[in-house]
């Protein structure tokens, strides 16, 4: 039994990984106390990067030769960046009631969520073949201070940000902040200022299937503050 399910457990993940893609969420950046009170951010908008799916088996519920019925213990990360309304750097016009200048700030989370699934399958030549796999979840997906690991603050002036998103052939998706593995830059000057061209180079491996990939090229600034266009190649190991 464990045997099947750690043939096909890269395939199963990937499977619970898509569910909780295509499922709606909320995520809550305040606490409300015991007393009513509401403290930290309420965000304005939120885009999930990453969610990273592990289960073992919690149990065998039936097993003949043919059909093998079985709960997994399933653990998913779920990485979200989120924006809100930065009242403390933003500018207010007294006399036009309005603000001059709204600033946004903006909030990476993490967070872990677990649940029992439910998988039924096929077993065709030794191998887990057809199978359906039911998540054990409410309808909508809930990140608040329960789910919550950790929080970091993201500075995005200028070109601090360029999420490159890729699939593996798992299933599995992965988005990567480039600019984070940024090598080297070369400026150019041109008519509208510094072209700027940021070269970057990331090798990891898939935290599903432990396919490898490596990602190089640049992304070009130009004017300044701005994205122009990319030149990023990214290559898959042919291997497992
Ligand atoms: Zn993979």
């Amino acid at each position: 039994m464990i045997k099947y399910f750690k043939d096909a457990q890269a395939e199963l993940n990937s499977c619970i990984e898509n569910v909780l893609w295509s499922k709606p969420v909320t995520v809550d950046g305040q606490i409300r106390t015991k007393h009513g009170v509401c403290e930290g951010v309420e965000y304005d908008d939120f885009e999930i990067l990453n969610i990273i799916v592990r289960s073992d088996i919690h149990s065998i519920d039936y097993h003949d030769g043919k059909a093998l019925f079985m709960s997994l213990n399933v653990k998913a990360e779920i990485e979200v960046a989120c924006s809100y309304f930065d009242e403390k750097n933003s500018a207010w016009d007294a006399e036009e009631q309005d603000y001059l200048y709204k600033a946004c700030g903006h909030i990476i989370e993490k967070h872990e969520i677990a649940f029992l699934a439910k998988v039924v399958c096929e077993i065709e030549n030794e191998r887990i073949g057809r199978k359906t796999i039911k998540p054990l979840l409410q309808r909508r997906l809930v990140l608040d201070r329960a789910t919550l690991k950790d929080r970091f603050p993201l500075d995005l002036s200028a070109m601090s940000k360029f999420y490159e998103h890729l699939a593996c052939k798992c299933g599995h998706y992965i988005t990567v902040n480039l600019i984070d593995y940024e090598e080297d830059k070369t400026v150019t000057e041109r008519g509208m200022g510094a072209e700027t061209a940021h070269h970057v180079a990331y090798e990891d491996f898939c935290p599903n299937c432990g396919r490898k990939f490596k990602i190089s090229g640049a992304i070009y600034e130009y004017p300044s503050g701005c994205f122009n266009y990319k030149d990023i190649n990214t290559e898959w190991d042919a291997k497992n």
